[in-house]
């Protein structure tokens, strides 16, 4: 049988593509979604409500996969910074092939909107301190995505059929109240930036200008570095976070008194997102149809 040099050209195309394209991302047959902290606190309100609990060390990482609700999850503490969230993400995507992977912690909060204990979801999230350092500063520069050569966004956006569900999530939410100074109130959930970078952030001019460069709500050191990899291995994504502090001089003072409560508001919310996954269910992944 003859074919025309144009449908071979492109079967080669297709088979070439397949073939050079390893960031395509096969996800497990049973669904199952990865949830990831940076450190133990983050997570640990969520191992606690696994069942059929099995914990399991890969290159000195400890995942626990489980039943939270009725969806089969695999939780681990990543470590903090870019660098460890990095390769805690692809050890979790290579030995568990996620469908979904959604970030859960803490952070320093920019817009003044916020207070301790309010959570975030993340519509959007870029590293802040990526780019081309040039004579009047940094300017913001996505990566070129190795596996098709095309510069990655500055801001990663959310999935969004994961932003929906944490929306709804956040109506059902019952968060307890929490009492700042004499003032007792119950948290509130946002949908906002948030930014990441490898530094822990205790001043009010870096704050400051964290805000003004990306209209930034919160500062982290883990979310965008996770969103960079899931973005270029088509896995749907989404980081929420919790306020426990104001990222200026008062931080180690607020970092004592709200990391629990904080990180536990957080881990609450992404349960309720979890258990609107229902067993079966999978994430179509849209990241890339932005
Ligand atoms: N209990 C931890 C607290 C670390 S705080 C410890 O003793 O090491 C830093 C972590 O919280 C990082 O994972 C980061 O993502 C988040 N975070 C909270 N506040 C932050 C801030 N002001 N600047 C940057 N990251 C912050």
């Amino acid at each position: 049988m003859k074919h025309n040099p144009a449908t071979l050209i492109c079967i080669s195309a297709i088979l070439l593509y397949t073939s050079c394209n390893s960031a395509f991302h096969q996800p497990a047959p049973q669904p199952i979604t990865a949830i990831l902290g940076a450190f133990d606190e983050e997570v640990i309100p969520l191992k606690e409500q696994l069942q059929n609990k099995h914990e399991q060390t890969i290159e000195g990482i400890k995942f626990v996969t489980g039943r939270l609700k009725t969806r089969k999850v695999v939780i681990a503490s990543t470590g903090i910074g870019k660098v460890n969230a990095a390769m805690t993400t692809i050890l979790v995507i290579e030995h568990f092939r996620p469908n979904e992977v959604i970030f859960t912690g803490i952070a320093g909060g920019l817009n003044p909107q916020l207070l301790h204990g309010d959570i975030i979801i993340a519509e959007k999230i870029a590293q802040h301190d990526l780019g081309i350092w040039t004579e009047t500063g940094l300017e913001n520069r996505g990566e070129i995505n190795p596996f098709t050569g095309i510069r990655n966004p500055i801001f990663f956006p959310a999935d969004k059929q994961l932003l929906k569900l944490a929306e709804r999530a956040a109506e059902k939410l019952d968060l307890e109240k929490i009492k700042i100074d004499t003032e007792e109130r119950t948290p509130k959930i946002v949908k906002g930036t948030v930014v990441t970078g490898d530094v822990f952030v205790v001043s009010t001019a870096k704050r400051t200008e964290l805000r003004n460069r990306l209209t930034a709500d919160a500062v982290e050191m883990e979310g965008a570095a996770v969103a960079q990899i899931c973005y270029q291995h088509n896995i749907p994504y989404l980081a929420i976070r919790s306020i426990c502090n104001k990222a200026d001089e008062k931080v180690n003072e607020d970092l004592d008194r709200f990391t629990e409560i904080a990180a536990k508001n957080s881990a609450a919310l992404a349960a309720e997102i979890v258990g609107l996954l229902s067993t079966n269910q999978t994430v179509k992944n849209d990241i890339n149809d932005k």
